[in-house]
């Protein structure tokens, strides 16, 4: 199962998936701007090296972070923090990932992507004896360009695309754009960034189900794109692949809104455990 576990790690760190890369080609084929398709080109040569040599896309290979459905039924429950942990290390060793976690009084890096609350593990339990689970390395300069809102609930949903809009100019290219915003609007400021990393795990292109919000989605990807940050924001018409919103309900008096930026190395890999121990890993 640890095996199981480091080739989800590898392959979200050495493949993208075929949803954002055929947005990124597709991005590549729609710009005009020079240096915009000199950026999108070199986005796609690391990707395919990448992907022929089953190297990381990127030398920031993230913070490795893990969203649990946890089936209370599941014979490997109670191992599961462990597996993920060991898991983790070897891929730091084997594939290799830069280790990425270092003591926040010390600054000394633990050389092996684990420490106090790293890698983060999200858990939901969940009816049934199956376990999904998906990974998500999350690198760090497009992490630095996240942030949480309180809105006023008068300003609305005019509102919160103000405060996208505005946040993702301010950031410009260090997220390195292409960019895919997630955003979690309600419940409260945690729970609200919370949503917005989880909207991450959608494909680039799908919709929220709820066509209100699928409606939102469309036109803040309008108008991010309108901004001309571009490729690495250095101009062109594609700053964002893709903008997921999800909602929770909210207190009458708030409005919080998480946005969570996503590079164009959209690193995603998905296992599902069965009880019997037969697992599957795809992306
Ligand atoms: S933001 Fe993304 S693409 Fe840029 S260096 Fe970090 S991981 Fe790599």
């Amino acid at each position: 199962m640890i095996e199981a576990i480091v080739e989800a790690i590898r392959l979200a760190v050495t493949k993208i998936p075929e949803d954002t890369f055929s947005a990124i080609r597709k991005a590549y084929a729609g710009e005009e701007d020079e240096t915009a398709r000199f950026n999108l080109g070199n986005i796609i040569k690391a990707i395919d090296l990448g992907f022929a040599d089953r190297v990381p896309v990127c030398q920031d290979t993230g913070t490795v972070t893990f969203f649990v459905e946890a089936g209370v039924g599941s014979p490997f429950l109670g191992k599961l923090r462990d597996l993920l942990i060991e898991a983790t290390r070897r891929a730091t060793e084997e594939i290799p990932l830069r280790p990425n976690a270092v003591d926040v009084l010390t600054g000394r890096n633990s050389g092996d992507n684990t420490g106090e609350g790293i890698p983060i593990i999200h858990w939901e339990p969940v009816p049934g004896d199956r376990i999904r689970i998906a990974v998500l390395p999350k690198g760090g300069g497009s992490e630095n360009c996240s942030a949480l809102a309180m809105l006023t609930p008068a300003g609305g949903w005019e509102g919160v695309k103000r405060f996208v809009v505005e946040h993702v100019r301010a950031c410009g290219g260090k997220p390195c754009p292409p960019v895919i915003l997630g955003i979690g609007v309600g419940g409260g400021a945690d729970y609200a960034l919370l949503l917005a990393k989880k909207a991450l795990l959608r494909k680039v292109g799908e919709r929220n189900p709820d066509g209100r919000i699928a409606k939102i989605e469309e036109e803040l990807l309008t108008e991010v794109n309108s901004t001309g940050i571009g490729p690495m924001g250095m101009g062109g018409k594609t700053t964002a692949l893709d903008v997921k919103i999800e909602v929770a309900h909210r207190h009458p008096a708030s409005f919080p809104v998480g946005l969570v930026v996503q590079c164009w190395a959209n690193r995603r890999a998905f296992i599902e455990i069965k009880p019997d121990g037969d697992v599957r890993v795809w992306n």
